[in-house]
């Protein structure tokens, strides 16, 4: 699985669907719905960012085949402004933008990357299936907890291409799914360097296309949450699928289907 998380709904997120879509690539762009439209200017260290963020009509005429996700309504860092007002900056972000989108919103990017367990919690009863953090793994575990979903890495990682590599041709221990997830700012891409790291990279996955499933973070944490629904007998003969989508899974070398609903018997 690869998957990518941009943040912010910036006007570079246009340039960047037209990469995705020439690549086949998934992208979840997490957005603030109190800041649709608006345009600011930051200080990060010795840079002075200007950003300015896509409006409401673009959201609804850009993003097909992607997913739309939350950001928090003002992208306040929810561990540091209360319950009451990290309740507010979840729930009304989701009515907003579901009601923008016409979609249900099941994941969602921490602003700062700031949480905590009652951060999580909140999310969760928001009905968001998973959160995505800032802090990189470097590897391709997948999550034990999506609401703790820690990417490989940034696109601006020294290793990216490195991982890669790593992710498409190297070892593959036990033939364990390997989830690759990078995510980023599309104002980021500032330059035509930065660009070029960027469509390198799809270009590289993409020529390995016939083993990687490229999905947004939704897909693959719905599809995994479902995954881990699946049933098994003592001996291991029998599996149930309870949930509603068609699970594959490889016994001995042998790759399985079980349909939504279905026992397989091996
Ligand atoms: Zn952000």
């Amino acid at each position: 699985m690869f998957t990518l998380s941009y943040d912010d709904g910036v006007v570079e997120d246009l340039q960047l669907l037209e990469m995705l879509n020439h690549y086949g690539a998934k992208c979840t762009f997490n957005l603030n719905a109190g800041l649709l439209g608006q345009q600011e200017t930051f200080t990060m260290g010795d840079i002075r960012q200007r950003i300015e963020r896509v409006t409401a009509d673009q959201v609804t005429r850009h993003y097909q085949g992607h997913e739309i996700a939350g950001h928090g309504l003002y992208h306040s860092s929810l561990a540091d402004i209360g319950t009451p007002a990290a309740m507010h900056e979840i729930i009304e972000d989701k009515r907003l933008l579901e009601a923008l989108t016409g979609t249900l919103l099941r994941t969602f990017a921490l602003p700062f990357g700031a949480y905590h367990a009652q951060v999580k919690d909140l999310l969760q009863k928001a009905g968001y299936q998973s959160s995505r953090t800032i802090i990189s793994t470097h590897a391709f575990a997948i999550p034990e907890d999506f609401l703790e979903w820690h990417p490989t890495c940034h696109h601006a990682d020294a290793r990216l291409m490195e991982l890669a590599h790593t992710f498409c041709e190297g070892e593959q221990l036990f033939e364990q799914p390997q989830l690759f997830a990078v995510w980023g700012h599309s104002y980021e891409f500032n330059s035509p360097q930065a660009w070029k790291v960027m469509e390198d990279l799809l270009a590289y996955l993409a020529s390995h296309r016939e083993k990687i499933w490229f999905a947004t973070n939704g897909e693959v944490s719905a599809y995994i949450s479902d995954y881990r629904r699946l049933s098994y007998s003592v001996d291991g003969s029998k599996i149930y699928n309870p949930t509603a989508t068609t699970l594959w899974l490889s016994v001995s070398g042998v790759c399985h289907r079980i349909n939504g609903g279905e026992t397989l018997t091996l």
